[in-house]
Formats: structure tokens, C-alpha cells, sequence
């Protein structure tokens, strides 16, 4: 709960759909104490926020204390919070190590070691304060975690990030097969008893039931077919069988030699999809990351079943694992986020992610086949545009997280989790000189400052990092942002 209403006034700039974006130069947004968008208005002077707010009840005479009033200035605006799909968090240690592998190879050598370390509580602690106070500051308002195996280390980084105020869903990996003997459960009960576990340890410390959704949120989580028995996988499949409300997160079709070893495991099943789909794990609410390689058969799956896919582009060129083809999902009908996968990726948070995917959509598009029949190519060997980008960054990432009713863009009733972008710290950040967004910048209409937001929002997406990032909102909370 926080002391008062907040009233932020200036231009915004959120998804509508895969198409569009809007542009508001002079929006004027009120938030609940709870952290709720109450209502959001377009177009107000700033002589006219005081009629605005009276006309849905505020009264701002001076001697109101219970309301607050942000007003952005120069190039300032505000933007949804980013949403990372799919994470590793014991993993953001190993940042930048293991360029030489691919998927396999790097798990073996670089990834089960680091996690075998998360044994050590204190360890984890340590490392998961950084891990969220850095994701924090890169503007992931919204993580989608996969933790370690380990039971207790798992609860440390639910109760991180609800200390830290980050939204999260948290997922304890389930692995009782080919991993190495000290990096694996010893059998298929311990590591269901230890989901159970952490379920229920999440749902005490952030239960459901206030106004806002819960904050952080159990996320079931075989870490891939390769790793799970069929004895797992059938009752993971019952576990979540019985919540339909459970989140589920897991690879898929990530890497050919990956593909043809899980195909040998489960001969009975025609493809890496039909695996999942045999255990009742595509649904609402699962999270499939990288798809590179699907059939269009495993697309249709997918979209029939309505789980979503994690794009994770720079993962995907870092472990040369392929580039997945993200317009054939988007024609698909099915919903896409983005993810960082730190440390099959190297960067942190989702800016690399919209540049990435942009530069792989670019390269599909420069080698596909203009001989391919179709009847629905709308985003198909096309470059991704700036609104499917962002889309994917923030209502597409909701929507595959099964939080599109609380969050992922502004709209009354949702939850606030945004950004407030203060362009021109970076380097790369080239600011139009004498131009800015505000109302008081002289003589510009309202369509020519659009204009001006338009091109920073741009350069944000593209030339930006943290230092940018002036304040980051979670629930209408501040919790981070370079703006001391
Ligand atoms: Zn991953």
C-alpha cells in the first residue's frame, strides 16, 4: 500500500496490438494507492489537470495531500515496464563465458557446475540480490525465472524479488535424468514433493486475493523433456492438471542434436511438441522457449493448445543453436514474448532482445524463398516492425506469462508497472537539439511533438541502456531507476 494517488502527467507510449502503438504526448494517468491505473486521460493542457482530476472526483486545491502530481518534463516519457520471458537466474554469473559451445556442450561444461553452486543458500542469496537489483535497473519490471533444482535456493529467489518489488514467476528445474550424478534429483517423488514444496511456499508469502494480482507466482518447470523421466513428466502433467491457474514453463526445439537425442527418449512421440502435448503441459499459461525448429504441424499445436513461445534471439545466435522464425508464430495466431536466457545470452534485461530479434527477423527475411506458397504471410519472412517488437517486449510477454489482464500496457484497471525514460544519458542517445515532448516547448503542436516522442522512443529501443532509465514502477511502486 502506498501513502497516496499518483498523478503522471506527460506523453506515453504503450502497446495496442501487434500493429500498433500510441503515441500520447499529453496523458495524464492516475494511479491507486494499490498500484492500479484508475483512469487515464488524453490530451490535457497543463492548465487543465486540475478540471481533469476534479472530474473523476480528485480535488487538487494545494491541500490535498493524498495525491501526487509527476509531471514529465523535456524528452521524458513514460513506457510499460519490460517483460523477460525466460530467465536463468543462477546462471547470470556465467554472463559471457562459454562462447566456444553449443547447447549440449555448454550445459555440460559451463551451466550444471555454476547451478550445482546454488546448493549453498548463501551463495544464492548473494548472487539472486544482484541478479534482481540489476534486472531491476535495466527496466524487467516482470521476470520469468528458472531457478536451480534445489528446493531452498528456489524459495531465496521467490522471497528476492518479492523483497525487491519485482513481479516474477519462479520455477524450481525439474531434472532427474541426464545431468551429471551431483547436479541431478534422485528420483522422479523428490523433485515433485520439492515442486509441491515450492508452490506452496510462494503462494504463503505472496497470496492471492488483494486488490493486484499476487506479485510473484509459482511456475512449474521441467527444465526440458531431455531431463525429465516419462515417470516425471506424467505427474508434472498431473500437478498441473489439477491448478489450471499454474503457470508452466519449459525448452523446446532449441538445437537439431538437442531434437534428435529427446526424439530417441520418447520414441512414440512424432515430434519434440507432441511430447508435451502427451503430458497435458501445452496450455494457457506455459512458456515454450526458442522454437527454433517447429514444423508448421507443431505450430498449429501450439496455437490450438494457446501456450505462448519465448523468442530468446541472442541466446539463439550465441549458441548458434538457429534462428527461429517468429512471423510464421506471429501468423500462426500464436503469442510471443522475449527473453534474455542469461547465460545462454549475454545481455541483460530485453533492449537486446527487441535489437536482436529485429537483426534476425531482417536476416530471415533477406534469405527466404519468395517461392514458398501461403495463404497468411502478414509477418512471415518479414522484418519485425517497431510495434511487433515492442509488443513482444511488453503485452506479448503478459500475454504468454498469463498476466495480459494485469499488466503489459496502460490501460484502467491494469497494474502499473513503467518505466519513466529520461533520454540523453547514454552516448548513443542523440537528442534532436531544441526539440522536446512537452507543452511548453514553445510553439509545436501536439502532432509535431508525437513526431519528436516517435523518434525518441526509437533511439530508446535501439541506442539505449540503464542510464536512461530514470524510474522503474512495479504495482505503482518505485523500485529502481537511475534517477537518484
Ligand atoms: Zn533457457
Amino acid at each position: 500500500m502506498h501513502a497516496s494517488t499518483t498523478l503522471y502527467h506527460g506523453p506515453i507510449v504503450h502497446s495496442l496490438s501487434l500493429d500498433e502503438l500510441e503515441y500520447a504526448v499529453d496523458a495524464l494517468v492516475c494511479v491507486s494507492p494499490d498500484g492500479i491505473i484508475n483512469w487515464i486521460e488524453r490530451n490535457v493542457d497543463t492548465s487543465e489537470i486540475q478540471d481533469r482530476a476534479a472530474s473523476h472526483g480528485l480535488i487538487l486545491d494545494g491541500t490535498n495531500n493524498a495525491v501526487e502530481i509527476v509531471q514529465l518534463g523535456g524528452h521524458e516519457f513514460l513506457c510499460p515496464g519490460l517483460i523477460d520471458t525466460h530467465t536463468h537466474a543462477p546462471q547470470y554469473p556465467n554472463l559471457g563465458l562459454g562462447q566456444e559451445y553449443q547447447l549440449l556442450d555448454w550445459l555440460s561444461n559451463v551451466t550444471f557446475p555454476r547451478e550445482a553452486m546454488f546448493s549453498d543458500s548463501t551463495y544464492a542469496t548473494a548472487v539472486y540480490e544482484e541478479v534482481v537489483k540489476r534486472t531491476l535497473a535495466v527496466g524487467v519490471t516482470t521476470a520469468s525465472y528458472y531457478a536451480s533444482l534445489h528446493e531452498s535456493a528456489s524459495k531465496i529467489l521467490a522471497e528476492t524479488t518479492l523483497r525487491a518489488g519485482q513481479r516474477a514467476l519462479i520455477g524450481k528445474c525439474n531434472m532427474d535424468r541426464n545431468c551429471p550424478p551431483e547436479y541431478r534429483e534422485p528420483s522422479a517423488k523428490d523433485s515433485i514433493e520439492a515442486t509441491r514444496a515450492l508452490i506452496s511456499h510462494v503462494r504463503a508469502i505472496c497470496p492471492a486475493g488483494g486488490p493486484t494480482a499476487p506479485l510473484v507466482q509459482p511456475c512449474v518447470t521441467p527444465r526440458f523433456a531431455l531431463s525429465c523421466t516419462s515417470e516425471l513428466m506424467a505427474s508434472l502433467g498431473e500437478l498441473v492438471a489439477e491448478d489450471p491457474s499454474l503457470h508452466l514453463q519449459t525448452h523446446l526445439s532449441e538445437n537439431t542434436a538437442e531434437i534428435k537425442e529427446t526424439l530417441d527418449l520418447f520414441p512414440d512421440c512424432e515430434s519434440y511438441t507432441a511430447v508435451y502435448d502427451k503430458y497435458g503441459m501445452l496450455r494457457k499459461g506455459t512458456i515454450l522457449a526458442h522454437c527454433v525448429w517447429l514444423s508448421p504441424a507443431e505450430m498449429t499445436v501450439i496455437s490450438d493448445r494457446h501456450a505462448g513461445i519465448s523468442h530468446c534471439p541472442t541466446s539463439n545466435f550465441n549458441l548458434m543453436s538457429g534462428g527461429a522464425r517468429v512471423g510464421a508464430m506471429l501468423d500462426e495466431g500464436i503469442e510471443v514474448g522475449l527473453g534474455s536466457d542469461c547465460g545462454g545470452g549475454f545481455a541483460i534485461g530485453i533492449l537486446s532482445q527487441i535489437r536482436d530479434a529485429s537483426k534476425l527477423s531482417k536476416m530471415i527475411a533477406l534469405n527466404a524463398s519468395t517461392s514458398e506458397p501461403s495463404k497468411k504471410r502478414k509477418y512471415s519472412d518479414k522484418p519485425l516492425s517497431i510495434p511487433a517488437l515492442f509488443h513482444m517486449a511488453t503485452l506479448g510477454g503478459a500475454s504468454i506469462c498469463n498476466l495480459k489482464d494485469r499488466i503489459g500496457n496502460f490501460e484502467a484497471g491494469k497494474e502499473f508497472d513503467a518505466l519513466r525514460v529520461t533520454p540523453g544519458a547514454s552516448p548513443g542517445f542523440f537528442l534532436d537539439v531544441g526539440e522536446d515532448t512537452t507543452a511548453t516547448s514553445g510553439s509545436k503542436s501536439r502532432q509535431e511533438r508525437v513526431e519528436v516522442l516517435k523518434r525518441n522512443f526509437e533511439r530508446f529501443l535501439f541506442v539505449s541502456d540503464d542510464r536512461d532509465i530514470a524510474d522503474v514502477w512495479v504495482q505503482g511502486r518505485r523500485v529502481a531507476g537511475s534517477r537518484s
